[in-house]
């Protein structure tokens, strides 16, 4: 484990005090606010502490969103202005990424090399993608079919104050996902990150800040779910939430948001399918399907955790996964060597290893993997079992750890029903050499993004989201950014 006074200055110097909130374009510690303390998960010790929001804070932030909404200090700006500041954000994103990095890695425990060249810059993009939104959303003009002299046109209105409600495993990139919309659109924005990766969010505000944007536009609140981010959801001042994380907790949301009708986008969980055919690439597949499962230690929505093997690649495709998870250096991410860190917490490894136990009991086999690291932090083996069943929870639930269920198909017009059988729909990906069959498998498969012999790549451009359980709504591209706006039709009579 590296020394942790080899930390960056500015890293230490950030978690040498108890991080504040940010409501109002104010750093607010409050007095009798509790403190969440912030866990490395390679090493179960405490780095730091941020103060947790109660209800007085969160009335404070939607007060000073709705207050900077109504008299329009960031939706009155010129699309052109709004433009240059989220411009800016993406710069000075890139400009602190070794500082988010680190603050990423230590609070989450992904690998820094994939924090430093994955997500920060993906962060940054965010901005940039949505930046050029700006001038480009609009509406459109119509000819209208009433008898007369008519003028019809469309308007995107930002559709208000918005609650932004992020999860653990890509706190960052998640929170520019939402952020960056949301200004692009004109909105105002409360935003709670997970109350385990609070660090890279609240240091974001500093940038939002240093870039420009007016103060109350942007309120960061962290704290409980079920305190901070069900008031945000329940109360009748926000006009919509956009949620990422559990399919039981997006089913809360829909309940809470009943009061004020308010809209929802929820990203929630997956089980995604992963089909093999004969004349895949071996070497190709082995490795795409490998990363699709263990990258970011299996905590990841699209992970592809069911695969679905046609028989006579099975036996090749089955050991080059076993040498891809048994040749894995698993330690913490700091460690340059480290291609996987540790789960986030001591509940979510016993959780990954109740469905591994499960599946065992179930009838399934263990071909490798399984067990907790014998070392402090929160590491586990990544695991990979065969003789798997669709009825099985581990083919049924999203498990959410390095584990992936490997299943032979003899007969490979089955493979379509055997993964579309689930109650998720996020996402899947299929391996062959045959484009024409990869396009009718992509056209079949439940899901709202779906890759072709690679897995797991998001982009700014490509709409994000899922079907069935997995959610309502689409982050990214130019669907991301309508999420946050309603659309008026006017009709002049000339
Ligand atoms: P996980 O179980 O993996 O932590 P959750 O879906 O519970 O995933 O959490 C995702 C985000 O939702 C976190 O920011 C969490 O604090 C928040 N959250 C949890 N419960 C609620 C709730 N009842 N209302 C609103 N937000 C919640």
């Amino acid at each position: 484990m590296p020394n942790p006074s080899a930390l960056p200055t500015s890293v230490k110097n950030y978690l040498a005090s108890p991080r504040p909130m940010l409501i109002n374009g104010v750093w607010h510690s409050p007095e009798n606010a509790a403190l969440i303390d912030c866990i490395d998960p390679a090493t179960a010790e405490r780095i730091g502490t941020v103060y947790a929001a109660g209800g007085d804070q969160v009335e404070a932030a939607v007060t000073a969103a709705r207050h900077s909404f109504t008299d329009k200090r960031w939706r009155a700006k010129t699309p052109a202005e709004k433009a240059r500041i989220l411009w800016r954000v993406g710069d000075l994103i890139e400009q602190h990424a070794d500082t988010l990095a680190f603050l990423e890695t230590l609070d989450g425990g992904k690998p820094l090399t994939a924090a430093r060249q994955g997500e920060i810059p993906a962060a940054a993009e965010s901005f940039r993608y949505y930046a050029g939104w700006c001038t480009k959303l609009g509406g459109r003009t119509t000819d209208i079919s009433i008898p007369g002299d008519f003028h019809a046109y469309t308007r995107r209105e930002p559709v208000g104050v918005v609650g932004l409600i992020t999860p653990w495993n890509g706190p960052l990139v998640m929170a520019a996902w939402k952020i960056a919309p949301a200004l692009a659109a004109g909105c105002s924005v409360i935003i709670k990150p997970a109350e385990v990766t609070c660090l890279s969010t609240l240091y974001l505000g500093e940038l939002l800040i240093e870039a420009g944007l007016p103060d109350g536009v942007v309120n960061i609140l962290p704290g409980n779910g079920a305190a901070v981010g069900a008031a945000l959801v329940q109360h009748p001042q926000v006009n919509k939430v956009s949620f990422t994380g559990s399919t039981a907790t997006g089913k809360k949301l829909v309940q809470a948001a009943t009061g004020n009708l308010k809209k929802l986008t929820l990203e929630l969980g997956g089980k995604s399918p992963v089909i093999v055919y004969n004349d895949a690439d071996l070497e190709k597949t082995i490795s795409g399907v490998a990363q699709g499962i263990f990258s970011n230690s299996g905590q990841v929505c699209v992970a592809g955790s069911r695969v679905f093997v046609e028989a006579g690649i099975y036996d090749d495709l089955l050991g080059g996964l076993i040498n891809y998870a048994e040749n894995l250096v698993i330690g913490p991410g700091l460690d340059p060597a480290t291609e996987m860190g540790p789960l986030i917490s001591d509940q979510q490894l016993n959780s990954v290893r109740n469905y591994v136990d499960s599946a065992l009991q179930e009838g399934a086999s263990l071909v490798t993997g399984g067990k907790k690291l014998n070392r402090k932090g929160y590491f586990m083996q990544p695991t990979i079992l065969t003789g798997v069943r669709p009825g099985m929870r581990v083919m049924k639930e999203e498990i959410f750890g390095p584990v992936l269920s490997v299943m032979k198909v003899d007969d490979m017009a089955k493979v379509i029903a055997l993964a579309n059988s689930s109650d998720y729909g996020l996402a899947g990906s299929v391996w062959t050499r045959d484009i024409s069959k990869a396009h009718k498998i992509a056209a079949e498969i439940q899901a709202g993004i779906f890759w072709i012999n690679c897995h797991g790549i998001p982009d700014m451009a490509m709409p994000f989201g899922g079907t069935k359980q997995s959610g309502w709504g689409r982050e990214a591209g130019l669907e991301g950014l309508e999420h946050y706006t309603e659309l008026k039709s006017v009709i002049a009579a000339l």
